[in-house]
This record gives structure tokens, C-alpha cells and sequence, in this order.
């Protein structure tokens, strides 16, 4: 057992405008422990009556200042806890701290660089990394991705969300069983075999919470992210298994309602906009205080997930994530007083052993066996009754491996069993006759030119079957494959006609990410062992498949403005950027194969040399009736340093092409993840520009917005009030969308490809404009804006 209070640490990020000076300082050097102290500048810290205190002192395991890269982060904070999850420890890592403050990139990481990835990806790798050095044991990994949203959970990894709205979904539920463990309902465990697998199951849980966010809602910011790796091991042979949880998790902005300004209370503790994040502080409280019994895990949905990481069973660590600048240093200031009560809190982590039952009675039964062996043959009451059909197939599989085991010390185990014995000296000595009878025909036939048509021997003929009936199924296997391949293909066309005619009679979610029988699922209180692999790499392909039918399947007018819409995103510069990475990096890794062939091509001709020089010697040791050196000779010494050589250049060149296959994959994900943003961004603009051309006049529309797709936050809000009221859950349906969508289904019509896209869309699917009129405005507006942008 492991006792161990809740480690802090800070990280503070760089601020968006130049540094502010005297707002806060680190101290490194107190008795090793760094403390944080934040200065109030005079004109915060004054009331009417000034008894404020000037600044705040808070202590940390470690703080991590502005200029603290993703590396150091990883390596100080995270690495740790993946260690000790290794070992079989249950291990909790979460970022706390007000919106914007670099929770997301502290844990899942940043959009742009590869550089930027945070605490999820990097630690997927490390573990990966891990289990492939350690070949002593056995170790499945499996994923889960839960979304806590007022109080709701969402399964960011259901393969249905393509198909539905959050609330379609089934919730994720708390189960308790007699024991207080917590199980949770309707949350599916994906299994990940590589690093790989386990990175699409993450940006694919971050682009389904992506597409189901609205601007209205911005449920990022209040919804907890917590992604978990379930990593079971066990030794081979061995009934024991380990169990171990990682949970990293990205909360809520912890920001507060009000802030009072003059003459108020800086500090004033105001509501919280989150009602979870008021149960975890109390849940922190009650920790902190001795002699509390009662600990209110159950009043949210997010303590009680958490609960084993909050004073129970885990390794915890958490992050407060501060953004030090004048107006946010109250939020920083409770940030850092949370923090400090987290630091009481005192958990007891164990190791999660369980006993696989099914092991334990295999061992026990063959026990059992040996000893009645044993018992007979000290008896001296041996068995009569005959071996069974399996019994002797057993033993002949033994005698078999036995005789090919190049290991001389190898043993043939039958036990005490005297029929067995008998048994094995009998197929021992078919075998051996088997051998010379075979041995005399090679010989005769070969002395009497006979052809090789001799009967086949027994064993031949059993293993040919063998061979035969195992072809024989491949090629079933193969026919099976082939035809539901073919009937796949069939449904995806079908599926893909019937969405174009659902869509004309109700509207479907913009975004279908593959087909939702697809992704294979089990529930988590199901043993993990059960779930089924999930083809991650089908569904990534079918991600970017629809995203590239949906753009296929946009009117032209609707391709026309998203390029335009594109062009002049801000987050075009990004992804142009990633894609000349990702370019170099293809033809880095290119480059990088071929030597890697050509290395291999060298290694392969260094031992043909070398053996040839053996054999040479060894010819020349005969003929000149020579004992054969016992010291390679100086030739031969040098192509084996240049073999060693060349076998070290190709092990790093490996390693690196390796590195560079993750790199490429993440930028691509990356990539992927900023398409989807786009796509869903200009969806919301065009609903917003239809309905502007509505309520305004479209000449003075048109000049009003010159550049309306760069995103700020005000615009944002704007767009908001303006597409709906609804309210917060209701809100976070997938917006209806009247051009973009997959499914909107492309007109046949010779006029103009702007035109082309918006009168004959189908009123149904239109929330805003349905009449000719309006939409004529919106080719107005567009054909404006163009010349406008063309000027520019
Ligand atoms: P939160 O999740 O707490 O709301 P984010 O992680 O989304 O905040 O961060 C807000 C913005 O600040 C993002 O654009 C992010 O890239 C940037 N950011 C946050 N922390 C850092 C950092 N340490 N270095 C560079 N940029 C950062
Ligand atoms: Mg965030």
C-alpha cells in the first residue's frame, strides 16, 4: 500500500498580451518546497478601508513557469503517475483552474504543433512504449472517454454519436454494487492494442464533443473531459491479475459567477457557474477536516466518478492551471486556495490484484491429475481403463514438440501415469521405424531409379490433410471476407441513397461519422476482457470519407463560398502550415525507408561475405590439410565491425522512422480535427448570414460583413442570440444544417454554381430562408463579398 497526499502543482500560463510585471513571483529555494506568490497591485487590493492583504503566498510540489514546455511538463508531472499505473496503481491526473487557462492544452494539448501535445497523447506513448519493452508479462489496454455535461454523461466514444444528438444517446449512468464500487452504465471500453489505436480513440472522442458543441452552449467550458486507460496485466501462467485505472481528466472553467468590483469584495466567494465544481470542493472540504465521516461523493455525477481518486484507492495529482494577469488574479488567487486543500488530502493507493477463477480450477484440475498419477503408481494399483482419444492426441503433440525442442536439457512431461509412459516408448518406437523404413526406400529407390511413387507414410498423409483442411479454410475465411466486403459496399451505397432521401423529409445531423453498427461495443461493468476490437482505422478513414462525400455532395454556390470561407479562416494558416509539415515529413520518412532498405540490402551482403570467407578458409584448411584458424582473420574482423556498424545506423534509423510515424499520424489527426472545426464553423455562418439577409437588407448586409468568418468571441455571441434561444440542453443538438450538410442532396440545374446551390435546397431543411427571394440575397451577398474580397 502506497499513503500519499494529493501532489499540487502549478503551471502558469504565458499571457496573451506582454508581460505584466510584479504580479507574481516564484521562489524556488524555500526548504525545497517552491511557493507561488501572487502581488495584488495597490489599486485591487484597495477597499475603502485598506486592511487587504498585498499578496498571497501558496506551496507547491513544483510550479511551472510561462515559459515550461509540454516535455517538462510530461516528464515532472505525468510520467510518475504512468509509472506507478504500470505497477498496477490506479492514477488520477486533473487540471483545475478558470477557462483559458490552459487546461485543455496542459492535458490533451494544442492544435498547431506536434510540440503542443499534452499530457493524453504523450502518455499513451510512454505506456505503449513501456508494455513493448516488458515481454515478462501479458497486457491488454483499454479506452474510455466520458463527457460530464450538467450533470449528465455522455459516451464520447459511442460509435452511435455519429448518427444521433447527445441526448438520442443513451446517458452514462452510476452503478453501485454491494461492495461501493462504482460501475458506469453505457460507458463503452474500446480496446487499443498500439499507441496508434489509442490516439484515434482520442481525437475521435475529441471531435464528436467538438461537433456536438454549439456557439450557444461553448460546453467545453463547462463539461469535465475525463479520458481513463484501463491497463490489466498478468503473468503468464499466472491466475493473478492487474488491474489499474489512469484517469486523466480535463474539468470545467472553475471561474466564478460575480465579481464585485469597486467597493466589493475582490475575493469574494460567489456562486459557482458549476454546480459539480461546487460538490468537488465540498467533497475537498469534508476531506481535508478530520473526524469527517460523511463524504458527499454521491451529490454529482463527477465526484462520484472520481471518487476512488479523492482520498480513496489512486495515485492523484493535480494541475492548477493559472493565467496570471491583473484581471484574473482573483480567479488565480482561489485557484491556488483550492489547491492547498486538495494538498491535505490524504489517499491510500493499492495494488488491484484479482484472482482469475477459471485459471485457478485449470491448475487445480491438472493437480488433481498428478497426484492421482502419483497415488496409482505408489499404490502400485495402476489404471487399466484405456487413454482416451484426447489423452493420446495430447501425448503425441508432446512427443512431437519434445523431439523438435533443439534444447538438450528439455524434459517430456507425462507424469507418474504409467499408461502414458507405455505410451509414449510405443509412438516412440513407430516413429524410429517409421524413420528407417522411409530411410531404405529413399535409399533403394535412388539405387534402383525407381520414380517417387512410393505410398505415402501414415504421418505424411495425416500432416498433408492437415495442410489441406487448413487451406481449405483460409480460402472459406477469404470467401466469407470477400462477400461481406461486397455487401458492405452495397449497404454504404444504399445507406448513402436512403440518407439523401431522409434528409429531404427531416433534417438529419449535419455530420454521420460511419456507420454506426459498426464500432463493436461493451459496458463497462462487462469484464474488459470482453470487448472487441474496434476498427479505429475504419472509422478514421469513414471520418474523413464523409467529410470529403460531404463536401462532394455541397451545391456548388455552398463549395464556392466554404473555399472563400476557408481561405480567410484563421485556422487556414494552421492547417496549410501542418500540411507542408506533414509533406516534409512523408518525404523525411521516404527518404528515410529507402536507406533503411539499403542498410538492410548491405547487412544481408556483410554476412554473405563473411560466411563465404568461412567457407573459403575452411576449403583451404582441407586442401592444404590445415587446421582451420581459430581467429577470424583480419578480413574477416574488419566486414564484422563494418556489420555491427551497419547494424547500428539501421537500428536508429528505425527507431526515428518509427518516431516519425506517430509524428505524421498526430499531424494528421490534427489536421483532420481542424477540418471538422472548419466545416462546422462555416455551417454556423451560413445559418447566421441566411438569417442576417432576412431581418436586414442585403446591400447594407453585404458591407456590414466584409469579413465575417474570423471567429471572436463577440461574434460568436451574437451568432448565438440570434440562432436560438433554447436552453443549455437543448442546445446541444447538432445544429441543422441547411447547405452544408452530407446530406444535402446536389441539384441537377445549368445555372450558375452559386445559384445553384441555394433556391432549390429543400424547405424542410431550411430553418431560415425558404423563399426565393431570400435566397437570391444570399447569392447577392455572396457575389458581393467576393468582388469585395477580390479588391482586397
Ligand atoms: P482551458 O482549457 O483552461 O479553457 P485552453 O487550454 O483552451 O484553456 O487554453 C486557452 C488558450 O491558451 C489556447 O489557445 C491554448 O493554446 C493557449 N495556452 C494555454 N496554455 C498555454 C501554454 N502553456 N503555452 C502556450 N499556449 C497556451
Ligand atoms: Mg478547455
Amino acid at each position: 500500500m502506497v499513503k500519499q497526499t494529493i501532489q499540487i502543482f502549478a503551471r502558469v500560463k504565458p499571457p496573451v498580451r506582454k508581460h505584466q510585471q510584479g504580479i507574481y513571483s516564484i521562489d524556488e529555494d524555500e526548504k525545497l518546497i517552491p511557493s507561488l506568490e501572487i502581488i495584488l497591485p495597490r489599486d485591487l487590493a484597495d477597499g475603502f478601508v485598506n486592511n487587504k492583504r498585498e499578496s498571497y503566498k501558496f506551496k507547491f510540489q513544483r510550479i511551472f513557469d510561462q515559459d515550461a514546455n509540454q516535455e517538462t511538463v510530461f516528464e515532472n508531472i505525468a510520467k510518475p503517475v504512468a509509472g506507478s499505473v504500470l505497477a498496477g496503481y490506479n492514477g488520477t491526473i486533473f487540471a483545475y483552474g478558470q477557462t483559458g487557462s490552459g487546461k485543455t492544452f496542459t492535458i490533451t494539448g494544442g492544435a498547431e504543433r506536434y510540440s503542443d501535445r499534452g499530457i493524453i497523447p504523450r502518455t499513451l506513448s510512454y505506456i505503449f512504449e513501456q508494455l513493448q519493452k516488458d515481454s515478462s508479462k501479458i497486457y491488454t489496454t483499454h479506452i474510455s472517454y466520458l463527457e460530464i455535461y450538467n450533470e449528465c454523461g455522455y459516451d464520447l466514444l459511442d460509435p452511435r454519436h455519429e448518427a444521433s444528438s447527445l441526448e438520442d444517446l443513451p446517458k452514462v449512468t452510476i452503478l453501485e454494487d454491494p461492495d461501493q464500487n462504482i460501475h458506469l452504465k453505457n460507458l463503452t471500453l474500446h480496446q487499443a492494442t498500439t499507441e496508434e489505436e489509442a490516439l484515434n480513440l482520442l481525437f475521435l472522442g475529441d471531435t464528436n464533443r467538438m461537433i456536438a458543441e454549439t456557439p450557444m452552449n461553448q460546453a467545453s467550458t463547462r463539461s469535465h473531459c475525463i479520458f481513463t486507460i484501463h491497463l490489466s496485466s498478468k503473468e503468464p501462467g499466472s491466475a493473478t491479475v492487474r488491474h489499474a485505472k489512469l484517469h486523466l481528466v480535463d474539468l470545467a472553467g472553475s471561474e466564478r459567477v460575480a465579481k464585485t468590483g469597486v467597493g466589493g469584495h475582490l475575493l469574494t466567494e460567489a456562486k459557482y457557474i458549476n454546480l459539480s465544481l461546487h460538490y468537488l470542493e465540498q467533497v475537498i472540504i469534508a476531506l481535508s477536516e478530520k473526524h469527517r465521516s460523511h463524504i458527499p461523493y454521491r451529490n454529482s455525477m463527477m465526484t462520484s466518478v472520481l471518487r476512488d481518486s479523492l482520498g480513496g484507492n489512486c495515485m492523484t495529482t493535480m494541475i492548477a492551471t493559472l493565467s496570471l494577469e491583473k484581471r484574473n488574479l482573483d480567479e488565480s488567487i482561489s485557484t491556488c486556495r483550492f489547491a492547498q486543500r486538495v494538498a491535505l488530502i490524504k489517499n491510500e493507493a493499492v495494488l488491484n490484484e484479482e484472482i482469475n477463477p477459471r485459471l485457478v480450477i485449470k491448475r487445480l484440475q491438472k493437480e488433481i491429475q498428478e497426484l492421482k498419477d502419483e497415488l496409482a503408481m505408489v499404490t502400485g494399483e495402476q489404471r487399466t481403463e484405456a487413454l482416451t482419444e484426447a489423452e493420446l492426441l495430447q501425448l503425441e503433440k508432446l512427443i512431437t514438440s519434445f523431439l523438435e525442442d533443439q534444447d538438450s536439457d528439455s524434459r517430456l512431461e507425462v507424469g507418474a501415469d504409467m499408461r502414458k509412459v507405455h505410451h509414449c516408448f510405443h509412438h516412440l518406437k513407430k516413429l524410429l521405424n517409421d524413420k528407417k523404413i522411409l530411410e531404405n526406400n529413399t535409399v533403394s529407390s535412388e539405387s534402383k531409379d525407381q520414380d517417387c511413387q512410393e505410398p505415402l507414410k501414415e504421418e505424411e498423409y495425416r500432416k498433408l490433410r492437415d495442410i489441406l483442411k487448413q487451406r481449405d479454410n483460409e480460402i472459406n475465411i477469404l470467401v466469407n471476407m470477400l462477400k461481406k466486403e461486397k455487401k458492405k459496399a452495397q449497404e454504404a451505397l444504399h445507406l448513402a441513397g436512403m440518407d439523401r432521401r431522409e434528409f429531404r423529409q427531416s433534417q438529419s445531423p449535419p455530420f454521420r461519422l460511419g456507420n454506426p453498427e459498426e464500432g463493436q461495443r461493451m459496458r463497462l461493468s462487462s469484464a474488459p476482457s470482453q470487448a472487441q476490437d474496434f476498427s479505429i482505422l475504419g472509422k478514421r478513414s469513414s471520418l474523413l470519407h464523409k467529410k470529403i462525400g460531404m463536401r462532394e455532395e455541397m451545391s456548388l454556390g455552398c463549395q464556392e463560398a466554404f473555399e472563400i470561407f476557408k481561405r480567410d479562416h484563421a485556422d487556414s494558416v494552421t492547417i496549410d502550415d501542418n500540411k507542408q509539415i506533414l509533406k516534409q515529413r512523408f518525404s523525411e520518412a521516404k527518404a528515410l525507408g529507402e536507406s533503411i532498405n539499403e542498410a538492410r540490402s548491405k547487412i544481408g551482403h556483410l554476412k554473405e561475405e563473411i560466411t563465404q570467407r568461412h567457407i573459403q578458409q575452411v576449403a583451404l584448411g582441407i586442401s592444404e590439410n590445415m587446421a582451420v584458424p581459430l581467429m577470424p582473420d583480419q578480413q574477416e574482423e574488419k566486414l564484422r565491425s563494418q556489420l555491427e556498424e551497419e547494424k547500428r545506423r539501421y537500428k536508429t534509423m528505425f527507431t526515428r522512422l518509427k518516431a516519425l510515424k506517430v509524428e505524421i499520424e498526430h499531424l494528421q489527426l490534427l489536421m483532420d480535427k481542424a477540418k471538422v472545426k472548419l466545416q462546422k464553423e462555416f455551417e454556423v455562418w451560413w445559418a447566421e448570414e441566411a438569417t442576417n439577409l432576412q431581418v436586414n437588407s442585403p446591400a447594407v448586409n453585404s458591407l456590414d460583413h466584409t469579413k465575417p468568418f474570423l471567429q471572436t468571441s463577440d461574434s460568436q455571441h451574437e451568432r448565438s442570440q440570434l440562432l436560438s434561444n433554447k436552453s443549455d440542453v437543448n442546445a446541444r443538438k447538432i445544429l441543422p444544417s441547411p447547405c452544408p450538410s452530407p446530406h444535402s442532396q446536389k441539384q441537377s440545374s445549368t445555372s450558375t454554381p452559386l445559384e445553384d446551390s441555394i433556391p432549390k435546397r429543400p424547405v424542410s431543411s431550411i430553418p431560415l430562408t425558404g423563399d426565393s427571394q431570400t435566397d437570391s440575397d444570399i447569392i447577392a451577398f455572396i457575389k458581393a463579398r467576393q468582388s469585395i474580397l477580390q479588391k482586397q
